[in-house]
């Protein structure tokens, strides 16, 4: 490896060194390390240090821990229980005890630690509550309207939600608004798939299916508000920095996750009381515990029955440690950043995130190889293993809003792996920036399914690109600092094990029986990652593409226009006349930059300036920063400086989570919110303020 000439215009040895080293036992070395025990969030110092201590041994010398104060829950008990009134009516009686637990399988020996961590919501509230309860199916903003729209009693009573459709903390923070005293959550089989027992599969660990008992932990903080530690938005959690009020991000009603086994007799007591679902609609239908007597009546329970929902949480702050690695590039401010979660809910947590942080590993042990070479890249490449995630995306948020001055100056790119493998299937979401050089990439690695010989990852993609929206590591970078950011990782398909996400079983035993058999989905998610990021860091023109950017805005706004349409909703023509040739203006500044960018990086490629013309070679590498600059900066351009309405952390005007939605993204927040809101005075003055982006990027590019 000593030999290699990794110079930075042909980047192929660097690409084959890249693409050779992630290897599959290493990852499964890895991924037995980091699941061999609980790493919870602040409780993780040794993983922490130990990653340290890997990377620095791999190459990576100038590799810190990076802390910050975070307040946080930890769990101290809970209880669920459906109580029967007495026949005179005194006093209660259980006719039900929930569980609350998974049980311990001699197959997977994490799922019986002694200290392994209770079932529980990150930032739920504490509580003692005895209420009736209504059955809300998924709990997102339509399902309670549809409640409300039948006359459903929700205030003072329970929510018994199904975990899918919109992030948890928002039916959380829906059911609060409404007056609902609790919400417990739990996973419904109808949302597996195919791969379930009512089709004959067995559960893990026998089968594929879901283990009845399996429960999904999480957090319900309100992350439309905004991610990171709650008591210090847009500033980092450093010891002593003042802290806000948290009622409006985090809930103040109890919740608690429980499995379907602890579900069913809460389901079935509702049985013939109240509407039935399917009265509501055919998305309301999707129950699958329907061969388990479940009718999916909405309740409320009648009287004389009630649920016992007590949660006890402790509130602390505690450190929490970001591992921070880097490679100085020979160009000071252009800069990649790489990150994965490190914090699991679960002692295993294989899947989530410790895939990605196996291949996280591989990527920084094979970056190390090249710099023990003697490389140095063009521009900086920074390695991040955050710690937080699963509270609220903390460690990355606050790392972001630590060092946010450096990041805006120097970025280039945001590049996160979250899970990075439980199944065949990859996963994409990105900024449009980032669109064609992740697609170059695909097509440059093998697919480990090789039915058709030679075929690339690439060739068997299905060929989507999902906008950014939260839930992972890049949500600070895309929508609070403008750094275009992408989430990559294999999921499941549709014949795939059910992945046991957030519970004891997604393990080590899991995903090496049913996950990633020979750990090769690992080794491939690190190569993608590898060669994308060296992508960036060394070609001599940045390779975004700024026509793709102003396409997908022209897509985003024709859906604006429709939704206003199909809400009977009048946008202002004469405000969308100057955001349309706002667009057409971006639309020839980008396809006109793209073009320099192209006859740049040919004429550094090619090399062919004679050795009597050095000045010709100033000016080419001087068009060459000007251009870069300019592709840097571009994201940038999209903020606004007081935020979404209703959310200022939320800088981007192009990209957020939807409001109620919270994984999912939607693009030009301000005007679609306005449009729903029918709010005329606000979609006026979105349509303008994204006119006013558009044109300043347009101007940006062509100055
Ligand atoms: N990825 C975690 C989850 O989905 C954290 C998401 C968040 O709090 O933003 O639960
Ligand atoms: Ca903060
Ligand atoms: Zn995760
Ligand atoms: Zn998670």
């Amino acid at each position: 490896v000593s030999t290699l000439d990794l110079d930075h215009v042909s980047a192929s040895p660097l690409q084959t060194l890249l693409s050779t080293t992630p290897d599959a036992s290493k990852a499964r070395e890895w991924s037995q390390y980091y699941t061999a025990g609980p790493h919870l969030a602040g409780k993780n110092l040794s993983q922490a240090l130990w990653t340290k201590e890997r990377w620095v041994e791999f190459g990576v010398e100038n590799t810190q821990i990076v802390d910050y104060d975070v307040y946080v829950n930890y769990p101290h008990g809970h209880r669920l229980a459906l109580l029967e009134k007495s026949r005179d009516g005194a006093d209660w009686q259980v006719a039900y005890e929930a569980r609350l637990e998974e049980d311990v399988l001699d197959d997977d020996a994490t799922s019986g630690l002694a200290d392994r961590i209770p079932t529980f919501h990150g930032y739920s509230a504490s509580g003692n509550v005895t209420a009736p309860y209504v059955y809300v199916n998924y709990g997102t903003y339509k399902d309670f309207e549809e409640l409300q729209a039948a006359n459903i009693s929700l205030a003072g009573n329970i929510a018994l939600a199904r975990y899918g459709g919109v992030f948890r903390g928002l039916k959380v923070k829906r059911a609060q608004e409404l007056g609902m005293v609790g919400v417990v959550m739990y996973t419904d089989p109808g949302d597996d798939g195919e791969v379930t027992e009512y089709n004959g599969y067995a559960a893990y660990p026998d089968g594929p299916a879901r283990q009845p008992s399996s429960v999904q932990r999480g957090s319900t903080q309100f992350l439309s508000f905004a991610p990171g530690d709650p008591t210090t938005p847009g500033y980092p959690s450093k010891p002593g920095a003042p802290r806000q009020p948290v009622d409006h991000a985090i809930p103040s009603i109890p919740s608690l996750p429980i499995s379907y086994q602890d579900a069913l007799p809460l389901l079935q007591a509702l049985n013939g009381h109240g509407p039935k679902s399917s009265a509501f609609n055919k998305y309301w239908q999707g129950g699958g515990l329907g061969y388990k007597g479940v009718d999916y009546s909405i309740g409320p329970s009648p009287a004389g029955w009630a649920l016992n929902l007590v949660n006890e949480q402790e509130y602390v702050t505690t450190p929490m440690w970001n591992v921070i690695g880097i490679i100085n590039g020979t160009i000071p401010d252009e800069v990649v950043v790489l990150g994965n979660h490190r914090d699991a809910w679960v002692a295993g947590g294989a899947g989530d995130p410790n895939s990605g942080s196996a291949a996280l590993n591989e990527v920084v042990r094979a970056f190390g190889l090249a710099v023990q070479a003697g490389w140095r890249p063009l521009r900086t490449i920074v390695f991040a293993s955050w710690d937080g995630e699963e509270y609220g995306l903390i460690g990355s948020t606050e790392w972001v809003e630590e060092f946010l001055p450096w990041l805006a100056q120097s970025t280039i790119a945001y590049l996160n792996v979250d899970v990075g493998a439980v199944g065949p299937n990859l996963v994409v979401a990105a900024a449009p920036l980032l669109n064609k050089a992740l697609i170059e990439t695909l097509d440059l690695i093998q697919s480990p399914n090789q039915t058709t010989p030679g075929q690339t990852v690439g060739d068997v993609w299905n060929k989507q690109i999902r906008t950014m929206g939260s839930g992972s590591d890049f949500t600070a970078f895309q929508d609070f600092a403008g750094i275009p950011s992408l989430d990559v990782g294999f999921g499941p398909g549709p014949d795939s094990a059910v992945y046991h996400y957030h519970s004891n079983y997604d393990s080590f035993a899991w995903m090496q029986r049913f996950g990633d058999r020979g750990f090769h989905y690992h080794a491939t998610v690190a190569k993608l990652w590898a060669l994308l990021a060296a992508k960036l860091v060394e070609t001599p023109v940045i390779p975004l593409n700024a026509t793709d950017y102003s396409t997908a805005l022209g897509v985003y706004v024709d859906a604006v226009k429709r939704k206003a349409r199909a809400a009977d909703f009048p946008l202002s023509p004469v405000l969308l006349a100057a955001l349309d040739s706002a667009l057409a203006r971006l639309h020839d500044a980008a396809t006109a930059h793209d073009s320099l960018g192209a006859v740049l990086l040919q004429r550094v490629v090619d090399d062919d300036i004679p050795w009597w013309k050095p000045w010709e070679k100033v000016k080419l590498y001087y068009d060459v920063r000007v251009v870069n600059t300019k592709y840097k900066l571009l994201e940038r351009r999209f903020l606004h400086a007081e935020g979404l309405d209703g959310r200022p952390w939320f800088k981007h005007v192009v990209f957020a989570p939807g409001k109620w939605t919270g994984y999912s993204g939607a693009t030009l927040p301000g005007i679609g919110e306005a449009v729903e809101e029918r709010d005329a005075e606000a979609a006026a003055k979105w349509v303008g303020i994204v006119t006013g982006r558009v044109e300043g990027a347009a101007g940006w590019l062509e100055g």
